[in-house]
């Protein structure tokens, strides 16, 4: 496991958007980030899923979430400027983005997949994060120091046969990550890492290993370690860099 022990005021003052925070990694990022002092925004397609990641956050104590509902299949440019003036107008700054939601698609022969399938899985998994990344760029540039992290895989650094649209999106998940890392210059307030979290308990790993016992992979609360590394001013000198939070 990623090697980080996160003091617990960490994040204190920053706002976070994670999306896909309604269930797997994202829920526990975003809970985790909140438990380490930070304001999350919940960005997800399920708003019941959402409103009990909300309601624990409550719960708990820290800071009170957003809650925004976006379905990244669907959303339009406009989508993504309107919560950017809703973020601007609530906190004038974002910390933190974390691109989190993904979609698996067909794990079949490449020359099988359907071009609809391949569609939806590339506009979720990659134009979601560039229209994101893009409305978000001034509320980024406008934090002290702003980190974006773009969840990878083991299947988007080396190809592997029957990963289909999935395996080639998380490849240009690097190649976006690597882009727009390469653009900050030393004065950019702005950072970008990927994260690879490595086989996790998680309703998709169960839904692409449908016979795997899911006891045998980390929860998604025992990988957060890099996630709060990246986040959090710790790394405030890495950029460019794909980690492993395994
Ligand atoms: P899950 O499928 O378990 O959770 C994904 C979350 O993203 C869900 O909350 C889901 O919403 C949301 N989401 C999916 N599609 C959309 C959409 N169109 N619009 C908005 N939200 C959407 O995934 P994991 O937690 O396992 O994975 C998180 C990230 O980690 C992904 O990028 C994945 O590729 C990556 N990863 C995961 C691994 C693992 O072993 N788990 C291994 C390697 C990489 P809803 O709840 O409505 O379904």
């Amino acid at each position: 496991m990623f090697d980080y022990t996160a003091p617990a005021d960490l994040l204190t003052g920053r706002v976070i958007l994670i999306t896909g925070a309604g269930d797997g990694i994202g829920r526990a990022c975003a809970l985790s980030c909140a438990a380490h002092g930070a304001t999350v925004v919940l960005v997800g397609r399920t708003q019941s899923k959402l409103e009990e990641v909300y309601d624990a956050i409550e719960a708990a104590g820290h800071p009170q979430p957003a809650l925004c509902p976006l379905n990244l299949e669907t959303a339009t440019e406009k989508d993504y400027e309107d919560l950017a003036d809703q973020l601007f107008d609530t906190f004038g700054k974002l910390d933190g983005l974390v691109h989190n939601a993904a979609e698996l698609g067909p794990r079949t022969l490449l020359d099988s997949v359907k071009p609809e399938a391949w569609m939806r899985v590339m506009q979720v998994n990659v134009n979601a994060p560039f229209l994101l990344t893009r409305a978000m760029m001034p509320l980024l540039r406008a934090a002290d120091d702003a980190s974006v992290q773009l969840l990878s895989s083991s299947v988007g650094r080396k190809g592997r046969a029957y990963w289909g649209p999935y395996a080639v999106s998380k490849f240009a998940v690097e190649g976006m990550m690597q882009v727009l890392a390469d653009e900050q210059d030393g004065t950019s307030n702005i950072r970008v890492n990927s994260v690879n979290p490595g086989a996790t308990r998680t309703p998709m790993r169960a839904k692409a290993y449908p016979n795997e016992q899911a006891e045998i992979n980390p929860k998604p609360e025992e990988i957060m370690p890099v996630f709060l590394y990246l986040l959090g001013p710790d790394s405030k000198a890495r950029n460019g860099e794909a980690f492993d939070a395994q």
